[in-house]
């Protein structure tokens, strides 16, 4: 095992690497992989956003296990979206867990993780988008959205990871406006085409005043997801103490913490919405490869040619050019603010 290195303040490292608000626990570029992996059990700023995230994966392959014990999640086709949405709650939690604990090797390893981590975003968005309309969609909105809502969540997925990594490649401080519009738009997009069947549900059950088992974990999943947001965007807590959240309480952490608990929290409505609604699941057309985990497979090659084909745009401007600058030590005028 590599040994474990001292970590560095923020004047030590590239901008790129900065975080808004961390001072210091930046650990060292340029070391050998193994110890990037071995610094999980060191003490230094990206520790525990990789942590929530490795629990997050461990508690979904756990839920997996429960679930393959009470549905044939292989061989009854109606099993098929829940084993799709699973897959890409593991592929999410792989990809962000692996970003945060590889990100400081490198400025190219940097940007290639991160677009692995909107990748997996986008992997998740299409897999929620199946889920939601499988389970827990009002016949009435299924039959309407049966031939629409995959290829849009298809296109939505791909438009994620397309967008965050335009938005992480091609702004430089100071950011224009335009930066967040990249970042925010397509992520907003494919929640609102993912949570709509869940919303017309809602609306359903306040206009008949009759709520079924699944409709307060769904709110709480969406509690939680906006939570997540205002995580994601504010910076707080560590905004009003600089520097004091480094290791624990940093709200990347928490947002990490509260993506966690969507997912949880939508395994559960989407459990009890198998169990109440299973005879009209099952009375619609049978679910195949192709709009299940087909489709997972699809974004997840296209998304891989996406970050692809970024990576070799970084490689030739971004790399090329800071070590032209002055060799590293204030490489990229990039932040990295994901
Ligand atoms: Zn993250």
């Amino acid at each position: 095992m590599a040994l474990l290195k001292p970590t560095h303040f923020k004047h030590e490292v590239p901008v790129l690497f900065h975080e808004p608000h961390v001072e210091g626990g930046f650990r060292p570029l340029h070391q050998p992989w193994g110890y990037y992996l071995a610094s999980l059990f060191q003490r230094h700023n990206e520790c525990l956003n990789t942590w929530t995230h490795l629990i997050a994966l461990v508690m979904t392959l756990q839920r997996l296990y429960e679930f393959s014990q009470e549905f044939d999640l292989l061989y009854d086709p109606y099993m098929w979206p829940l084993l799709a949405g699973m897959i890409t709650m593991i592929l999410l939690y792989i990809g962000s867990s692996g970003a945060h604990c590889f990100q400081s090797r490198s400025e190219l390893v940097h940007y290639t993780c991160f677009m692995v981590d909107y990748a997996g975003i986008g992997l998740y968005g299409l897999g929620s988008t199946i889920l939601h309309y499988a389970y827990c969609s009002d016949p009435w909105l299924f039959s309407f959205m049966k031939h629409l809502y995959l290829p849009v969540a298809i296109f939505l997925s791909i438009l994620v990871c397309v967008c965050c990594s335009i938005s992480k490649t091609m702004y430089q401080r100071p950011y224009p406006f335009t930066r967040k519009v990249w970042q925010l738009a397509s992520v907003i997009l494919v929640y609102t085409w993912l949570i709509l069947p869940v919303v017309h549900r809602l609306l359903i059950c306040l206009e008949t005043s009759q709520w079924d088992n699944s409709i307060s974990h769904h709110l709480q999943q969406m509690v939680w997801f906006i939570t997540s947001g205002f995580f994601f965007g504010s910076d707080i807590p560590q905004r009003f103490y600089p520097g004091k959240f480094d290791f624990l309480g940093h709200s990347h952490q928490l947002f990490h913490f509260c993506v966690m608990m969507t997912s949880y929290k939508q395994l559960d409505s989407v459990l009890l919405d198998i169990k109440q609604f299973e005879n009209q699941i099952r009375a619609r057309p049978m679910p195949s490869f192709f709009s299940t985990t087909g489709a997972v497979v699809f974004v997840s090659f296209a998304n891989t040619l996406v970050v692809m084909a970024f990576r070799e745009y970084v490689k030739r401007s971004h790399v090329s050019s800071s070590k032209k600058q002055n060799g590293c030590q204030n490489g990229i005028k990039h932040d990295k603010n994901s």
